[in-house]
């Protein structure tokens, strides 16, 4: 299973990400938990994203796709994955597609999770409590979901014209958005 999970910041993606790709039997891999470990480590990759992290804003797409190039290639990813964050660019579903088709594969399906915004301005107040993340203040929250309306929503029709998007309420109880997440890839129609 190759899956993508998608959403604005605040959607309870890295959350869901981990339940439905256990459910797989598939890494999930998230962009930023990868990008977040290297700046904890002050690795040069880590020196470089920081600054846009911290600012709210896009890696680089050559920084960011060579790093998942890399992540995907790996033994664990061999027989599928679950992307967290990744792609969150038209070019990014470009450089995506060149790298499965290379390998004779295809994404299986897109999920994307759809929460109001008043509920995902509280989710990421709380989480800047609970996790002290540095791009939890309110500014840079305002300045990513700006970002995602601009460059990453597009992606969504991309996704829904080839006929591999899933829509799924992601409000609720965890354990409730995950089960809706799995019903919805059973039933979706996927060749
Ligand atoms: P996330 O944990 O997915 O919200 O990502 C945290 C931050 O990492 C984002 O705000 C970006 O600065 C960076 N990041 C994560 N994934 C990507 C990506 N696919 N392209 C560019 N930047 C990314």
């Amino acid at each position: 299973m190759r899956l993508i999970l998608m959403g604005p910041p605040g959607a309870g993606k890295g959350t869901q990400a981990k339940f439905v790709a256990e459910h797989y039997s598939v890494p999930a891999i998230s962009t930023g938990d990868i990008f977040r470990a290297n700046v904890s480590q002050g690795t040069p990759l880590g020196l470089e994203a920081q600054r846009y992290m911290d600012a709210g804003d896009y890696v680089p797409d050559e920084v960011t796709n060579s790093m998942v190039a890399n992540r995907i290639a790996e033994d664990d990813a061999k027989g599928g994955f679950l992307l967290d964050g990744y792609p969150r660019t038209l070019a990014q579903v470009e450089e995506l597609d060149a790298m499965v088709g290379e390998r004779q594969e295809r994404i299986d399906a897109v999920v994307v999770l759809t929460v109001e915004m008043d509920e995902i301005v509280q989710r990421l107040l709380q989480r800047a409590q609970t996790e002290g993340r540095a791009d939890d203040t309110e500014d840079v929250i305002r300045r990513r979901q700006e970002i995602y309306a601009e460059q990453t929503e597009p992606l969504i029709e991309v996704y829904r014209e080839r006929g591999l998007l899933v829509e799924v309420d992601g409000m609720g109880e965890v354990a409730d958005v995950t089960a809706r997440v799995l019903e919805a890839l059973d039933s979706s129609p996927r060749g």
